[in-house]
């Protein structure tokens, strides 16, 4: 019962002339629950939320099955998909005990054909094919000299159902429980229901481009009648890339624009705390540093609200640059809070700041996940109460009861790894008051990038590191040669240095990742014994915690782990990382693994192991590493590389959430995009005019919905 009236709230939600896409599939004939929870799945949609028509719709082909070649029997190519014209002869069933195929023999006036069927069913197949009737078959052939055949046929068709048969039939990425022909069933029906959209695209570029209109387009992508709709399709699809991206520009803008004016205040302190902590710091600030606190500390300090970017390659210190930041809120008044994306880096934040806080006199407090009754209640009140200055955390930060007194400053560590919505959710814990945002990634991202994912933000760059750094050397070496690897840690442990082995990433199989990662840690641990630790994803907060904490205190010298190490984490005695399968790892990813070394005043070595033989660009992107210390660099050749928009990673990349636009092919689109919305907001600010309402439905197409409420609310 609930859930039919959340879809009904869903569909009052939409516009009406919008409203037949974001119908249920469930309203569809021969949708049932178990249908609708595997297209769920394959959709890929939001826990809670129904594979809806729109879903279904967005879900592309992938290719064509092309029925189009109708020759007689004595015509048919083996190996072809051909449709052929029938009159079933007879049906020669088997005895259930041989493993034999049940054959129908059928006719035309050029010769005869099987029809093969393993594992038949007789009676069903009497009915499909009736002895002495016409049908219409498609499907592969097979030809043994003269006797020709189809096993399993694509499909067994009346007259009538032949007519209705497209000509091109799409084929469609399939997950369990559905099948092309349930696909293609209910995207037609999909398909049917689209109604007639206002455009939102200036027309003039409409034109420029020979854009399809909105509905043509989606006919094009999913039932192209013939070679040329199939050329026009990238057409079409260009155009519906055009449009996620103009809605996700203006939804930025849109949510940009709300932000400042929801008026910021100014924030400043008088010093003191600030002077005290930068005392505390076991290190003077780097040139960068500085430039880049200035312009932090200058949007504090206006009375509107800040939202910068810090960029700042692995390494560089923005830590310290978010706590003097977060100090000057503290000693202004008000709280600061900074999310890091695991609990991992959230600790060790925690760690690092801790100390600072007990010496200079302001209280910190970690809110992960993890915290729960009592303990985290009591977080909660000191939060509220004003007790807490400053909070550190993870995810766990936009839980709804998480609420501050007054919060100024909300830091978000390593963006990359979070959605933009995530960052007005805790944009919004500032109250009516609101609060500066600081985001920090050492992600160099393309400027094209920068567009997508933060729209027209503020920018400073840490582009300096420590003094003192040394280069790291990295060497990319066979994994044949793991033993050489092998003798030399334990030269390097003599010397007191400690060194991470990282084990790939199994995105498929955490558990398989665990698996190879506590298999290398064994095969280690015969060697150097009880100075191996290891932590992966699969382990509970509070040992991985362990793990890492012994590694850091050097009891453990050796720190074999997954990718969960990749972010932040900050170890400055380790000079050693060994990167295993190092060709499975994105560039920017080994980047970041390689920038946990480094850090201290020993030289450093990278080791990337990689399983040979390598591809032409696999030895490239390795290369890259060897050559260069400098991220922006590194991500430049991984674009390049790639030609691919991994520059986020593998993993971040789906975080603008497009479901038809790529990067960076379509990045060319961005830009018009961009002048779109801004020539767009400058004519019809609260988008009540025509081209306003158009745009609207863009916006609720692909459900930035966020921004439609902004818009709404005024
Ligand atoms: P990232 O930018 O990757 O987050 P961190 O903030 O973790 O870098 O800093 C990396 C290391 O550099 C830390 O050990 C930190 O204490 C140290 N560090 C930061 N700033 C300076 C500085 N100005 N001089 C020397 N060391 C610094
Ligand atoms: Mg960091």
């Amino acid at each position: 019962m609930t859930q039919t009236t959340d879809w009904i709230e869903a569909i009052a939600e939409a516009p009406p002339e919008l409203e037949p896409l974001f119908a249920p599939v469930r309203m569809l004939a021969g949708a049932g629950p178990k249908v609708e929870a595997a297209l769920a799945k394959l959709l890929r949609c939001a826990p809670d939320q129904p594979p809806r028509l729109i879903d279904l719709l967005w879900h592309f082909p992938v290719g064509f099955t092309d029925r189009r070649f109708r020759p007689c029997i004595a015509d048919a190519q083996a190996g072809r998909i051909t449709t052929l014209k029938i009159t079933v002869k007879k049906h020669k069933p088997v005895p259930a005990s041989t493993r034999a195929p049940y054959k129908v023999t059928c006719e035309d006036d050029s010769g005869v054909i099987d029809l093969v069927f393993f594992h038949a069913d007789r009676r069903f197949l009497e009915r499909l094919l009736p002895v002495s009737e016409e049908r219409y078959i498609s499907g592969a052939v097979e030809r043994f000299g003269e006797r020709v055949q189809m096993p399993h046929p694509d499909h067994i068709l009346t007259q009538a159902q032949f007519e209705a048969m497209p000509d091109l039939e799409p084929v469609y990425p399939l997950g369990a429980g559905v099948t092309q022909k349930l696909l293609r069933r209910f995207t037609g029906q999909a398909l049917d229901r689209i109604p007639e959209i206002r455009d939102w695209i200036d027309p003039r570029l409409k034109t420029a481009q020979k854009w399809p209109d909105f509905r043509a387009a989606l006919d094009l992508i999913h039932r192209p009648l013939g070679d040329g709709d199939i050329q026009e399709a990238s057409r079409a699809r260009k155009r519906l890339a055009y449009d996620e991206l103009f809605a996700s520009q203006l939804a930025i803008a849109v949510m940009r624009r709300q932000f400042r004016r929801g008026g910021g205040r100014a924030i400043i302190g008088d010093g003191v705390l600030v002077a005290k902590v930068r005392a505390a710091l076991p290190f003077r600030l780097t040139g960068a540093q500085e430039i880049a606190l200035a312009e932090i500390g200058a949007d504090m300090a206006a009375p509107r609200r800040m939202l910068r970017l810090l960029q700042g390659d692995v390494g560089s210190g923005k830590t310290a640059v978010a706590l003097i930041a977060m100090a000057r809120a503290v000693e202004a008044g008000h709280q600061a809070a900074i999310m890091a994306p695991t609990e991992v880096l959230a600790q060790q934040h925690c760690e690092t700041i801790a100390p600072i806080a007990a010496a200079c006199g302001f209280r910190v407090a970690l809110l992960t996940g993890r915290e729960k009754g009592r303990s985290r209640a009591g977080k909660l009140v000191a939060l509220v109460s004003g007790e807490t200055d400053m909070l550190i955390g993870t995810h766990a930060l936009f839980q709804p009861d998480v609420q501050f007194r007054d919060l100024a400053l909300a830091v978000i560590d390593e963006q990359h790894r979070f959605g933009v919505h995530q960052r007005f959710a805790l944009q919004a814990k500032g109250g009516a008051a609101g609060c500066d945002v600081l985001v920090m990634t050492a992600t160099p991202i393309p400027r094209t990038l920068v567009l997508t994912h933060y729209g027209d933000m503020d920018v400073s760059k840490l582009n300096e590191k420590p003094a003192g750094r040394k280069p790291i050397l990295t060497r990319a070496l066979p994994l044949d040669r793991l033993d050489e690897v092998v003798r030399g840690l334990a030269r390097a442990m003599k010397r007191g240095g400690q060194i991470y082995w990282v084990c790939p990433l199994i995105e498929t199989s955490p558990k398989l990742e665990a698996a190879a990662a506590e298999e290398r840690a064994a095969h280690l641990r015969q060697y150097f014994g009880d100075r191996v630790g290891l932590v992966h994803g699969r382990m509970k907060g509070a040992e991985k915690d362990a793990a890492v904490r012994s590694f850091a205190n050097g009891e453990k010298a050796i720190l074999v782990a997954t990718t969960v190490i990749e972010v932040g984490v900050n170890v400055p005695n380790a000079s050693v990382m060994v990167i295993e399968h190092a060709q499975k790892f994105g560039l920017a990813q080994l980047h970041q693994l390689r920038g946990r070394v480094g850090r201290g005043e020993a030289q450093s070595t990278c080791i990337l192991l990689y399983e040979g033989p390598l591809s032409e660009t696999a030895r490239a992107r390795l290369d890259v590493l060897r050559q260069t210390n400098d991220g922006f660099k590194i991500s430049e050749e991984d674009l390049r590389l790639r030609g691919g928009g991994d520059a986020l990673g593998t993993r971040q990349s789906g975080d603008a959430g497009f479901r038809v636009a790529h990067m960076p092919e379509d990045a060319g689109l961005l830009q018009s995009a961009a002048d779109q919305t801004k020539y767009l907001l400058a004519k019809d600010p609260h988008l009540e005019g025509p081209g306003g309402n158009a745009a609207k439905l863009a916006l609720r197409l692909f459900e930035r919905d966020e921004a439609v409420r902004l818009l709404d609310a005024g």
